[in-house]
């Protein structure tokens, strides 16, 4: 057992995985704005409806993972299959889109195909689509001017809103399948039988929602809530907590999104300070429905790249697990990207009114359909932007914060595009490492 003190902000996945994994190790403090477990991955109830904040799915991909969560949720887990789609020109396509043009108007089509066997030609050497070359470029250079045009750049523009020139692909990695031609020609002439991309089956609880993972992870470590850190002295290694006296540290783990935990830093270095607007990030509306018909959708979820449509992402609770709905209903997860700076006022009926019309416009609604509960959550950090010179701005302010024994982790610690796994494992990472200087 270590002598060192360790702080840890934000009982997250990953917070909470760093506190799990020095447990009997290491004397730790793991505090928590809020008034409960989970951030991002946390559930809640309403009038017996279960929601996320927005659907949180479990892709597994490693064996230490599996076995942890597998320990965890012990037989409270659903294995669910993918049944994505795509909403665009009034038709209803399989996810993704690159490989499943076949039901789309036969131009479209055509564009898609002779695009990608294009960009295939002139491109195909590895370093001519590099993921640090500007989005707008890579894609056109991995799928051709159509898969581009008809997806790639309406979806994109949508979720991120920036211009695609101003972000790299650097994100992408298993997040965006790179089909092969005979592929793209095969899934342009019938419906394709054969599954793309990362997350082709996930597991899901079967009761309670995300939430009983964050708990069950969580259910040793003693978590300060409703308790929020207001200032850093980085010198003295000594940390504040709102309306309380100043707490000392050896090793300080930061899971707050890395602007905050800049802002709320004193005595920062000139360098680092003015690195600090060059951060980007996009926010997202998570609007919940609850609906009193029984399967409005056969998908798990479904895409909109179009921009008539006010929503990029629409999910179906009930088609992951039976258990969040009450019987005879079905419920959705909306999503809704704006930037930080804009106000959505969601309050407003015509808001909500909007968004009615849309999903009546794309067939998920009815018009006799009657909207049991509805829930807005505004989710500030959401998206973390890959602007050009973020990889160069992180680096420098992790080596500054390293050399100050400050660990900045997860998904808007690392400011990075990653998941609720990878979340689990920066922690395991951070524990081993933490033991490893002590
Ligand atoms: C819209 C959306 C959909 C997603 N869908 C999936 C999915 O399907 N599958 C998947 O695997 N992942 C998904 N993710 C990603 C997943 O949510 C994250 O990777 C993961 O939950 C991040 O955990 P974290 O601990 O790094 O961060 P967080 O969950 O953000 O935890 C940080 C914690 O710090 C706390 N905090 C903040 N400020 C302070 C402060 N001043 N003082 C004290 N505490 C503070 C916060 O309250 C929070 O609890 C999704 C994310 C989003 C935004």
């Amino acid at each position: 057992m270590t002598e060192k003190k360790i702080v840890i902000l934000g009982a997250g996945l990953a917070g909470i995985s760093t506190a799990y994994h020095l447990q009997n190790k290491a004397k730790t403090t793991t505090i928590e704005k809020s008034n409960c477990l989970g951030g991002t991955a946390r559930s809640f109830q309403i009038n017996g409806f279960t929601f996320d904040i927005t659907g949180h799915l479990l892709h597994l991909h490693h064996l230490y993972t599996k076995n942890l969560i597998q320990k965890l949720l012990k037989n409270n887990l659903y294995s669910c299959e993918r049944k994505a789609a795509i909403y665009s020109h009034g038709v209803l396509t399989p996810y993704p889109f690159q490989v499943n043009t076949y039901g789309l108007p036969q131009k479209i089509v055509q564009e898609c195909v002779y695009g990608f066997k294009k960009a295939v030609n002139n491109y195909s050497k590895d370093e001519k689509r590099s993921t640090s070359l500007p989005f707008n470029l890579w894609s056109l250079r991995t799928f051709g001017s159509g898969i581009h045009k008809h997806f790639m750049k309406s979806y994109n523009e949508k979720l991120w809103g920036i211009p695609l020139k101003d972000m790299t692909a650097e994100w992408c990695g298993m997040f965006v399948p790179q089909p092969k031609l005979e592929d793209v020609i095969r899934g342009s002439k019938k419906s394709f039988d054969k599954s793309f991309g990362y997350n082709v089956t996930f597991l899901y609880p079967k009761k309670g929602g995300i939430q009983v993972l964050s708990e069950k992870l969580g259910s040793r470590i003693p978590v300060k809530l409703n308790t929020s850190v207001e200032k850093i002295n980085w010198k003295e290694k000594l940390v504040k907590f709102e309306g309380k006296e100043w707490v000392p540290y050896d090793f300080l783990v930061s899971t707050l999104p890395l602007v905050e935990l800049l802002k709320k830093m004193t005595d920062l270095p000139k360098t680092i300070q003015n690195l600090i607007p060059t951060l980007k990030w996009t926010s997202v509306l998570n609007i919940n429905l609850g609906i009193n018909r029984p399967n409005i959708s056969d998908k798990t979820w479904i895409y909109f790249p179009e921009k008539k449509f006010i929503f990029y992402r629409v999910g179906f609770p009930m088609n992951f697990t039976p258990h969040v709905v009450p019987k005879g209903c079905s419920s959705m997860y909306i999503e809704v990207s704006y930037p930080p700076e804009k106000k959505i006022d969601f309050q407003d009926p015509k808001f909500l009114k909007k968004v009615r019309a849309d999903l009546e416009k794309c067939g998920i609604l009815q018009k006799s359909d009657k909207i049991l509960v509805t829930n807005f959550i505004p989710i500030r950090y959401a998206y973390v932007l890959y602007t050009k010179d973020r990889k160069k701005v992180t680096q420098k302010i992790f080596d500054f914060l390293n050399t100050n024994q400050i660990f900045s982790i997860g998904r808007y610690g690392e400011w990075k595009y990653s998941f609720m796994e990878e979340a689990i494992l920066d922690g395991k990472k951070t524990a081993e490492k933490i033991l490893s200087l002590s």
